[in-house]
């Protein structure tokens, strides 16, 4: 089970499925509107905050220096301090509209971009197919997401489809400097680097779209902070705005907020509960790189470790199944009965954090939520507790709380803090709570692909859109498109998929083509 969702209609099958190689059923274009939690939604107003005031600074300068550990900062000079907000760079065109942490590592950027290629060959054969047509013509798209190597090739790829693109990380951690120089070098006007201060994070989203002669006519969102910001300084841009694609558990629900208000002022496609976003990238993506995150950081070995982990949603079933496999004993809290009987079914303790909070080894959120480990949580943990978060912000963790004067903080690696107790107790913080996979070792980039292919459709759908298909509230992709994602990524394992016969499909009610399930079905 996910999130609770409010007034999501399926998007209806368009041309724009056709376009690219989807046959269309008419079955499918039956709008899905979905039962309301209206009470569950956080405000749209009470953002979390990036990171703990006293954090940052430190947070800069040691992510700067020492960064081993991630490979998504391979690239840093680590004898460069300079704020790269400080420096006069242009690229190799002579163009100067981008702020990376040093233009010098486009090349190898490059590499990395091209790497990532590799493995996302159905979104590179998407932009083969598309790139004649030219979909995004004219779309002006700012962009808020993690800027890794497999987001370079998503944000190519808009740009061969015919968009203008302008670009900053949606968070201060998880920016691939090396490609972010990349993007700059090929000219498109990338505003981000590891380690952002709170204040550059938002300087670079304003830089973004604050551009002379230029507003962005779609937004592709990742937390619903870009989104926030134009609401905030720039409602007027709405006026001329086509439409946000947004992929997070956490931007969605903001998106959903701002509908239910009745604020939300363009239509919004729901990325993060396509089908071949949630059940891929929360699910297999995390199952593939907590260990990795973790490993990175702490070296620590799983077998007969205690773990705790909060949530068993996509992202929570992903941790738990990778622990499992490595011998970790392991623990979930939850507050769905309905996923809390998947743990149980799936062979796991369900207990409440006060139960164990005293014997675990590791301690992984991934609810969404806020505050689901607070101080006291934190005060009761044994000596050596790693701390992690897995959810899209840093408020799963109560960090905020950690900052007081009886608590010293040791920076022992990059990302990785001692939080030491005046009794000489220590746990052991990674990333300052943010998600852990982005922050300090890299992601699957098959799966990433996916969820690329995803947003770029999602993307061409409302961009191409008629006046009127779409009103201001929030929709998911229909489900035709969500199958042709999954369908381009097949051949990769040489997979070969059963037709059905008349038969069949007169049998099960559906077309031959497809969709198969039915818009409900997850
Ligand atoms: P989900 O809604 O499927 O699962 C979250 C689960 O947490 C739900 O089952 C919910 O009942 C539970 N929960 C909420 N509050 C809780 C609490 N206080 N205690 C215990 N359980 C609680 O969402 P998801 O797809 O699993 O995503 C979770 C978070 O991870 C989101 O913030 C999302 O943006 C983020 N995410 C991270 C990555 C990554 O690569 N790290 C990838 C995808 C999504």
């Amino acid at each position: 089970m996910s999130e609770s969702v409010v007034g999501t209609k399926q998007a209806k099958e368009t041309e724009n499925a056709e376009k690219y190689g989807m046959a269309v059923s008419k079955s499918a274009s039956k709008k899905v509107k979905q039962i309301q939690f209206a009470d569950e939604m956080q405000e749209f107003s009470k953002f979390p905050t990036k990171s703990g005031r006293r954090s940052l600074s430190r947070s800069i300068s040691q992510s700067s220096t020492d960064s081993y550990s991630s490979a998504a900062s391979y690239t840093d000079s680590s004898d460069d301090e300079q704020s790269p907000r400080q420096k006069q760079q242009v690229n190799s065109r002579g163009g100067s509209d981008f702020c990376v942490k040093n233009i010098q590592q486009a090349e190898f950027g490059r590499r990395e971009i091209e790497i990532a290629e590799q493995d996302m060959t159905a979104l590179v054969s998407l932009r083969k197919r598309a790139q004649g047509e030219k979909p995004l013509a004219g779309a002006k798209i700012a962009g808020c997401t993690h800027i890794t190597a497999q987001i370079g090739v998503l944000i190519e790829t808009l740009c061969a489809l015919g968009a203008q693109c302008r670009w900053c990380a949606c968070n201060i951690y998880s920016t691939q400097n090396g490609v972010a120089a990349a993007l700059a070098e090929a000219g498109i006007a990338v505003f981000s680097w590891k380690g952002e201060t709170e204040e550059d994070f938002w300087w670079c989203i304003d830089s973004c779209v604050s551009a002379e002669g230029w507003q962005p006519n779609m937004i592709l969102d990742d937390g619903g902070d870009l989104t926030h910001w134009i609401y905030k300084k720039y409602p007027e841009i709405f006026k001329k705005m086509k439409g946000i694609v947004e992929e997070s558990v956490t931007g969605v629900h903001r998106l959903y907020q701002l509908s239910k208000a009745g604020k939300l002022c363009v239509p919004a496609m729901n990325v993060n509960d396509s089908v071949t976003k949630q059940k891929f990238d929360n699910l297999y993506c995390c199952r593939e790189s907590i260990l990795d995150g973790l490993k990175r950081t702490t070296d620590v070995m799983f077998g007969g470790k205690q773990v705790v982990v909060c949530g068993y949603g996509e992202v929570g079933k992903g941790c738990c199944a990778a622990l499992k496999a490595l011998g970790a004993v392991v623990y979930i809290t939850e507050i769905d009965p309905i996923c809390a009987l998947q743990a149980c079914m799936d062979g796991f303790r369900v207990i409440k954090l006060n139960e164990v909070i005293r014997q675990v080894d590791i301690a992984v959120t991934c609810t969404g939520n806020k505050n689901v480990i607070t101080r006291d949580h934190l005060d009761r943990m044994k000596n050596g507790c790693i701390v992690c978060n897995m959810g899209h912000s840093n408020t799963e963790i109560d960090v905020t709380s950690l900052r007081t004067a009886d608590l010293t903080w040791e920076r022992v690696r990059n990302q990785v803090d001692h939080i030491i107790w005046p009794d000489g107790k220590r746990i052991l913080l990674l990333a300052e709570g943010r998600l852990l996979n982005l922050s300090c070792s890299t992601v699957p980039t098959f799966v990433l692909s996916i969820t690329a292919t995803t947003q770029a459709l999602a993307l061409i759908e409302l961009y191409n859109a008629p006046e009127g298909r779409y009103s201001r509230d929030v929709y998911l992709l229909p489900k035709k498109m969500d199958e042709y994602v999954a369908s381009l990524h097949l051949p990769s394992f040489d997979a070969h998929l059963t037709e059905l016969t008349d038969d069949q499909a007169k049998y099960l009610g559906i077309s031959k083509t497809g969709p198969f399930k039915p818009n409900y079905y997850r």
